[in-house]
């Protein structure tokens, strides 16, 4: 998901609106939208579809009037399929001393047990979604003032949370101490500031960024100034490594580097890894590009666009229903004959996951006449469910959870298959010391099953880790 707030400007809600916009690759599937207003209080809307099509529209927009406002877009995971609007955050709840919005980024590990305790005590729930829990943690907090309750609730949450939150004069921005998600912050002329899923958010507004908000670090921002506290005990941070491989945009900036330069640093990791001669590099558009261009550049092997992508389809993998997941490939990607015929191919994409991407791509590259075809992943094996925000499937549906890579280059039915080694991926993301346990690394539980955060539900559930 992406969240993203403002605070001090006319009108916050159209700012938002455009922060969402530019963290829609975060989330494809619904968004919200609470303001407050100092005569006409909190005003929200929750719409399926993407900020576009909803947050555009002037006489929606006139119902979210105010200085203050949060956002949030919605990209389900798993256990939370087939949304309901009373899914779509931010989620709201009015407490002794005023009213609290909240969006929340990332993944609860044990929001059902959660969940189970708090209705036995009484909350009414609204909606089927984890971050539901935040709200009535609050509830039940004996703190004074929202900050504090905040971080009452927080406590007791584990797993991964980036969350935005806001009162009638404060905006709030929170992360777990792992820091799975991303969050930053961002200053807008003397004394407006933001909070951003990303940087991509804080460029469309027009915003400097500041910094990110660190792992375990809440800030709160009003009148101006903002407060920084340590809510949680210390512990080395795990950023989710994936984000840089695939999930952020290729224009943010994270940890100091460049998401873009990251992904062509793998592709080149890659050239070294796993060379092979041939006549073309292509990407799988989009998520792909960077990495393509990387091993292009470090083989020196003719890089160009095999596969065009229809501007206007969404990331496939999002999309719910394994049918409609199976047509999107179709509908999203096609070949460039011309360009294919007669060559060997290397093809280049983030993540293999249930496969089903790459077998068709396959399909399509042999069909336009492709002599070779080389897969190149700029990721390792995907062989674990994520449990902190991403989408996996479960392991039973993952390929690299039940084949060994030359049974998956033969299931795909390519000449050959490689996977960026961890280490690998670790060095294009700047982490020379890889897995040294001693030092601050990255989550990468979905390549080594290492979960740096007991999947607790997940394990009431049977789950094996
Ligand atoms: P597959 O067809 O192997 O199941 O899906 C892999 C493709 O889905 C990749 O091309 C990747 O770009 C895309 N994708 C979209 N969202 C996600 C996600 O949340 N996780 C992963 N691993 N891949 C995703
Ligand atoms: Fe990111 Fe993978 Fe860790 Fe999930 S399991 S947080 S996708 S690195
Ligand atoms: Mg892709």
């Amino acid at each position: 998901c992406g969240v993203f707030g403002v605070t001090g400007v006319a009108e916050a809600a159209n700012f938002v609106a455009l922060g969402l916009h530019a963290l829609q690759h975060r989330g494809q599937e619904a968004g919200g939208i609470i303001s407050h207003d100092a005569e006409r209080g909190f005003n929200s809307a929750h719409r399926f579809g993407y900020v576009r099509d909803n947050f555009t529209k002037q006489s929606l927009m006139e119902t979210l009037p105010g200085p203050l406002a949060i956002g949030h877009v919605r990209y389900s995971t798993a256990g939370a399929k087939a949304a309901h609007i009373r899914d779509v955050q931010p989620f709201f709840g009015e407490f002794s001393m005023g009213g609290c919005a909240v969006a929340h980024n990332g993944n609860i590990t044990n929001a059902d047990a959660l969940r189970r305790e708090l209705i036995e005590r009484g909350s009414i729930f609204q909606s089927g979604s984890d971050s539901e829990c935040i709200i009535h943690l609050m509830a039940r907090s004996i703190q004074r003032n929202i900050p504090e309750r905040m971080k009452d609730a927080l406590r007791r949450v584990e797993g991964a949370f980036s969350v935005i939150a806001m009162t009638r004069t404060k905006l709030i921005g929170v992360r777990d101490p792992l820091g799975v998600r991303p969050l930053v912050i961002g200053k807008l002329g003397d004394d407006a500031y933001a909070l951003s899923s990303e940087t991509c958010g804080l460029d469309i507004i027009g915003a400097e960024f500041l910094r990110e908000v660190e792992p375990g670090e809440m800030v709160v921002i009003s009148k101006g100034q903002i407060e920084s506290s340590r809510p949680f005990h210390p512990t080395p941070s795990r950023f989710c490594i994936f984000e840089h491989v695939y999930f952020s945009r290729p224009d943010s900036i994270i940890g100091g580097r460049s998401v873009y330069e990251t992904r062509r640093q793998i592709g080149v990791e890659l050239a070294r890894e796993a060379p092979v001669e041939a006549d073309l590099v292509c990407p799988v558009p989009d998520s792909g590009t960077p990495a393509a261009i990387g091993y292009a550049q470090e083989s020196g092997i003719p890089y160009g666009m095999g596969i065009i992508r229809n501007q206007y389809m969404g990331r496939t993998f999002i999309e719910p229903t394994d049918q409609i997941r199976n047509m999107g490939v179709r509908l999203k990607l096609n070949v460039n004959r011309s360009l294919i015929a007669g060559k060997r191919v290397v093809l280049v994409d983030d993540s293999v996951v249930r496969g089903t991407t790459s077998r068709k791509i396959k399909d399509m590259i042999l069909d336009a006449g492709a002599k070779e075809v080389h897969f190149r992943i700029a990721s390792p094996p995907t062989a674990w469910p994520c449990f902190y925000g991403v989408d996996t499937p479960d392991r039973d549906k993952l390929l690299a959870a039940n084949m060994t890579p030359e049974e998956m280059r033969e299931w795909i039915g390519v000449d050959s298959l490689s996977f960026v080694s961890l280490d690998g991926l670790y060095r294009a993301a700047g982490e020379a010391k890889g897995r040294d346990k001693s030092c601050p690394q990255y989550c990468d539980a979905c390549f080594s099953g290492d979960y740096p955060v007991a999947p607790f539900d997940q394990l009431e559930r049977g789950f094996q880790m």
